[in-house]
């Protein structure tokens, strides 16, 4: 007798021979700032394996060239462009760069960022300065001249990764935290003014996730931190890669200027 899973098996394998699965993506141009970090490293790959032509932008070449190597070993072509996000003329470079190798950019994911942690007493003009340039004016730098291109071709679809603290605060963050919720408010600002024209605009806030950054804080402090969350983990890249590929599906036209807490529950607005 054949069962209902074998059924619905059945369905699929057909509909995947004449028609294409719901999900199958449309090879786009994409850029992930920051994709050379922990999370932004999974978004790469994830999209990658969607199919799409991905690029990402770095700082530190050495890193950058290795990290290339060791995705090109795993069977990613990945392409890295130098760029300081932090600068308007360099980010308008790199764009155009990157247009001329591989065509106009119609996903963004601006992943690329910093902490320089302190209480504000302590907090230094250059400590604000520099975290707000690099999480928040970033995000203006990278999407204003991205954002042409996919105004041109009615279609785009940008992600900010934002952060729980950006949701919440968090002691010892007033920077990052201020940087963080900044984005967010971008994000519903330009939804607005794009939503017409096939752009979707959406905010990703991970929680804690298991990457060098919570390997390196003290053992007692992260068993207190995974202590708070509800699902009882930290979460993996993979767990943020999954909710950015979601939204630049093209089946996720109807959601824009949302933020999608991605955080095992740790808070819930
Ligand atoms: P990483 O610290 O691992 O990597 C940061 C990335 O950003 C690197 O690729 C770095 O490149 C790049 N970057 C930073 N500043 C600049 C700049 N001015 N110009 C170009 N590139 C820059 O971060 P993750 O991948 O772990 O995090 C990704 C995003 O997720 C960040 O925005 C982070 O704030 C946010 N987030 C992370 C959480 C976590 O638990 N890890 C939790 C919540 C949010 P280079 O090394 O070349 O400078």
């Amino acid at each position: 007798m054949t069962t209902a899973v074998q059924k619905a098996q059945t369905v699929q394998q057909n509909n995947e021979t004449n028609t294409p699965p719901a999900t199958q993506a449309v090879p786009r141009v994409c850029l992930v700032t920051g994709g050379t970090g922990g999370i932004g490293t999974e978004i790469c790959k994830r999209l990658a394996r969607a199919g799409h032509v991905v690029a990402t932008t770095y700082r530190n070449e050495e890193k950058a060239k290795a990290w290339k190597a060791q995705l090109a070993a795993e069977g990613y072509t990945l392409h890295i462009y130098k760029c300081d996000v932090a600068d308007f003329e360099d980010s308008q470079r790199a764009v155009k760069a990157i247009v001329a190798d591989l065509g106009p950019i119609t996903v963004l994911v601006n992943s690329a960022g910093i902490t320089r942690d302190t209480t504000l007493r302590k907090m230094s003009h250059d400590q604000w300065r520099e975290v707000i340039s690099n999480n928040l004016d970033s995000v203006f730098n990278i999407t204003r001249p991205v954002l042409d291109y996919m105004l041109e071709n009615n279609f785009g679809r940008i992600v900010n990764i934002s952060s729980i603290n950006g949701q919440k605060g968090q002691f010892g963050q007033a920077n990052y935290s201020a940087a963080k919720a900044g984005m967010h408010g971008f994000t519903k600002a330009l939804a607005q003014e794009v939503a017409k024209k096939g752009i979707t605009v959406n905010t990703v806030s991970p929680g804690y996730i298991d990457t060098d950054m919570i390997q390196g804080v003290p053992e007692p402090i992260r068993l207190g931190i995974m202590s708070q969350i509800p699902v009882g983990r930290f979460g993996k890249p993979e767990d943020v890669a999954h909710v950015v590929s979601f939204l630049v599906e093209e089946g996720s036209g109807f959601i824009t200027g949302a933020n999608i807490a991605t955080n095992g529950g740790h808070f819930m607005d």
